[in-house]
């Protein structure tokens, strides 16, 4: 896979993307990531990549010109068929306005040959980026961050860790968090716990089994997997239920979750 990241502030990215399984994915050859300096596509003197609003009101915006010669300059295919899937790239545009990006958003980028992140800056991106350049727009949470390259850092290490072979033990990255993978609920049942099938995790403890008197769950320590099977997704309901009840309307559950659920709820009252 190859990331392309648009920005004025390329040096940003010294540092959150050569660590970890980025760094790893990079150099294994699974993924490419350049950064492109949007000044560059600039053609005054000062360089200048913004202008004031139309219609008054705070702040500056990031003009087009730059944003469209550096994606002209990149070599993709038409935006049409982008859009239509017919090639496998991407351009996204962070913006507190886009679509929520989620663990299934980062798998769908993690199937495509190229994704080019446009970060925005000021009071944002002249709307002719949005309408006419962009395929998507993508937020990384309801708040309002003052650039769009720390949400382009998130993607880009959200879909680089879903690249196989990216991360050593590649079940991991099915059976976490928000995951529902077809293949994991297919082969093993919903009722698994190799895949969380859009819970959260279950609890992960290591040693010592007592930590200064912060013992680890009996149960984990007797070597009875359908014992500890059963534990972790009654952890992983009850969890999800306390902290995300929302993701419980999209979960694969099985009849066996549907009961421990109930006898959950019971008990809270
Ligand atoms: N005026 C915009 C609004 O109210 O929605 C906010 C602009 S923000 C200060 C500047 C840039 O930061 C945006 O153009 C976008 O690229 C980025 N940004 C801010 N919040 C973001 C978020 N939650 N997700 C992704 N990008 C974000």
């Amino acid at each position: 896979m190859k990331a392309d990241i648009i920005t004025i502030f390329p040096d940003f990215f010294r540092g959150p993307l050569e660590y970890g399984i980025t760094r790893r994915a990079q150099e294994m050859g699974l993924a490419s990531i350049q950064v492109q300096d949007l000044r560059e596509f600039t053609h005054d003197r000062h360089r200048t990549v913004d202008d004031r609003p139309f219609g008054g009101g705070e702040g500056m915006v990031l003009k087009p010109e730059p944003l469209f010669e550096c994606l002209e300059a990149m070599g993709l295919a038409p935006r049409e068929d982008r859009v239509a899937g017919r090639v496998k790239e991407s351009v996204v545009l962070l913006s507190a306005q886009g679509q929520r990006f989620t663990q299934k958003v980062a798998a769908e980028l993690a199937l495509l040959d190229r994704i080019v992140l446009v970060c925005g800056r000021y009071e944002g991106v002249d709307e002719r980026v949005a309408d006419f350049l962009a395929d998507r727009e993508l937020s990384i949470g309801d708040y309002v961050l003052s650039g769009g390259e720390i949400a382009a850092a998130v993607i880009v290490e959200a879909v680089m860790r879903l690249l196989p072979g990216a991360v050593g033990n590649e079940a991991s990255t099915q059976q976490e968090s928000f995951t529902i993978d077809a293949k994991v609920k297919d082969s093993v049942g919903a009722d698994s716990t190799c895949g969380s099938n859009g819970l959260l995790d279950y609890p992960h403890y290591t040693r010592p089994a007592d930590f200064r008197g912060m013992a680890v769950p009996e149960v984990l320590l007797n070597g009875d997997h359908q014992e500890i099977r059963r534990w972790r997704r009654e952890q992983a309901l009850k969890k999800t239920l306390r902290n995300r009840p929302d993701l419980l309307e999209g979960a694969a559950l099985s009849d066996e979750d549907a009961k421990i659920l109930a006898r959950i709820k019971a008990e809270r009252g």
